[in-house]
């Protein structure tokens, strides 16, 4: 027996499934999370478990089939952290990454925590960005926007989850204008690169989400072209970044905004760029 095995008391064969296969760099962790997810109970409760009911096994099966089958993780519990939180997801809305956590860095390098600002965070999936900033900034407004109505339900119920519904509006266009800042995890992948996307990704998480166009830079050019109107005279961009290519066409993008700073995720790649409206003469 492997070690899983070994400690829950449970061969591989009893499940049908070969869920002792390497299906990410911690099979042992996303194990015990989500045989504890299956069976509703905590690890620690499951690690001093002996044996399992046909009931149990079943629940088991059917969990783990579904993640050999390459479903994410978080789409299977419904549930993905970011910057230390939860937050709903599922089919539908994209699930936030840690990466994406340098954005609320760059958001904490130009305001002070307690500073007064209304931001619009273009694209906003689960809101886990818009929500993390209201959060850290307790005066902060959010305007949170999605073409995306199955994005949008998780959006609200995440919101109402923090009751945040008075500091927030979702839509699905854009009403407002004097923002003092644009956020962004937009689209980025060229389209002739989703076909090479690790499954969970490829098969599970929506295009509209990934596909930048054929370069990629489809929302860029958007989100820019629209930040003249909307954004106030000294107000910020902030944009997650995919590829070098991208980063070098966009830090010279455009003459009415100042490139200020790049900023560097977890991994160490650069995945955030910020920008400073100058205003228009
Ligand atoms: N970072 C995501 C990924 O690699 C892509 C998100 C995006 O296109 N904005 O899957």
């Amino acid at each position: 027996m492997k070690a899983d095995e070994r400690q829950l008391g449970v061969r591989s064969e009893e499940l049908g499934v070969g869920i002792f296969s390497p299906l990410t760099s911690h099979p042992s962790q996303e194990f015990y999370w989500l045989a504890s997810y299956a069976l509703g109970v905590d690890v620690a409760t499951l690690m001093a478990r002996k044996d399992f009911t046909p009931d149990e096994l079943a629940k088991l099966k059917a969990v783990f089939s579904r993640r050999e089958a390459h479903e994410p993780l978080q789409y299977i519990m419904g549930v993905a952290d970011f910057y230390g939180r939860d937050f709903e997801v599922g089919p539908g809305v994209l699930i936030p990454r840690h990466d994406t956590e340098t954005l609320i860095e760059a958001a904490k390098e130009i305001f002070e925590p307690e500073k007064v600002f209304k931001f619009l965070d273009w694209g906003t999936g689960s809101g886990c960005i818009a929500i993390t900033i209201l959060l850290e900034f307790k005066g902060s407004f959010a305007y949170m926007l999605d073409q995306s109505s199955e994005a949008i339900s998780y959006a609200k119920r995440n919101l109402a989850h923090y009751e945040l519904n008075d500091r927030a509006e979702i839509a699905s266009a854009i009403h407002e204008k004097n923002f003092d800042l644009i956020v962004s995890n937009p689209p980025y992948i060229p389209s002739g690169e989703i076909e090479t996307l690790m499954p969970e990704v490829r098969d599970y998480e929506p295009r509209s989400a990934l596909d930048g166009g054929e370069d990629g830079m489809n929302f860029y050019r958007l989100i820019f072209s629209q930040a003249k109107e909307i954004l106030k005279p000294g107000g910020y961009i902030i944009l997650e970044t995919g590829n070098a290519t991208q980063v070098t066409t966009l830090k010279f993008f455009d003459d009415d905004f100042v490139f200020v700073k790049e900023f560097f995720d977890l991994g160490n790649f650069l995945r955030c760029l910020l920008f400073k409206f100058k205003g228009r003469d």
